[in-house]
């Protein structure tokens, strides 16, 4: 099989909530094992964009086509993540009452094992692929504590945990940043890093530090469509885009 020349292909989507087009003939690419940032600023249609990639919002036009070949917009979510596409929500939806290791290992099981795993524990290869997330994200001294006992910012690098336990190609990560402290922003833009070496990443933030931490191809939404795209210096260079977003 040759590798796909493209990862992710979004052609011309459009959506419309009661005639009003939050996509408005959007097109995005991204290759095999990029990074890449979205922002833009709020109401641009990119919580839609990621919406649409995960078959949680139809297009009214527009293909979404994955590795070539799958057109997103014809799949319903579950057929979406056995394809290797995993999504962050921006809130944290951790197991509070569960240490960190057993939501990484409930994660890992899926949902239909979900009790039985947690009595049986996990077996030998279940725990090197745990430790080595646990490693990924941060949390291997803070594997025994309870999720609910984490602060923010560990919440959020456990449920990336949690999203990896999945093994997707492609992470689809919304403002996970958001709430923050500037050190977590740093350890987060380091996590992502790590990611990419073996995943491909789409994240949307609004924090510009962040964005450029990243050191990756910025692309910038606006009513719907691809306003600029570049470095962070090219975009930030761009009079349109400190007119739309930075410079309010
Ligand atoms: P962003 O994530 O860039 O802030 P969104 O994708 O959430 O933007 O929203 C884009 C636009 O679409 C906004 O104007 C928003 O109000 C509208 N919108 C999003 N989802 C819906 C929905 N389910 N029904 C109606 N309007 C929506
Ligand atoms: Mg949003």
């Amino acid at each position: 099989m040759s590798a796909p020349a493209t990862l992710l292909y979004l052609d011309g989507i459009t959506v419309s909530f009661d005639g009003f087009r939050a996509l408005n003939a959007l097109s995005l690419i991204i290759e095999p094992g990029e990074m890449r940032a979205v922002i833009g600023p709020n109401g641009a249609g990119k919580t839609t964009m990621m919406d649409v990639i995960t078959g949680r919002a139809r297009p009214d036009f527009g293909r979404a086509l994955f590795r070539d070949s799958h057109d997103l917009t014809r799949l319903d979510e579950p057929a979406i993540a056995a394809l290797g596409i995993g999504r962050k929500f921006q809130k944290p939806t951790v197991f509070e009452t569960h240490t960190v290791f057993d939501n990484l290992l409930l994660a890992l099981a899926g949902d239909r094992r979900v009790r039985a795993s947690l009595r049986g524990g996990a077996s030998a290869s279940e725990r090197e692929r745990l430790a080595a997330i646990l490693d990924t994200v941060h949390l291997a001294e803070h594997r025994h504590r309870r999720a609910g006992a984490l602060s923010h910012g560990q919440k959020q690098w456990l449920e990336i945990g949690m999203l990896l336990a999945q093994e997707p190609d492609l992470l689809l990560l919304d403002e996970p940043v958001a709430g923050m402290t500037d050190a977590e922003t740093e350890e987060t833009a380091d996590l992502l890093r790590r990611i990419n070496r073996d995943h491909s990443v789409l994240v949307v933030e609004h924090d510009i530090a962040f964005v450029r931490a990243l050191g990756v191809k910025v692309t910038v939404l606006h009513e719907g469509a691809v306003l600029a795209e570049g470095s962070i210096d090219h975009v930030s260079a761009d009079p349109r885009v400190v007119e739309v977003y930075l410079g309010r």
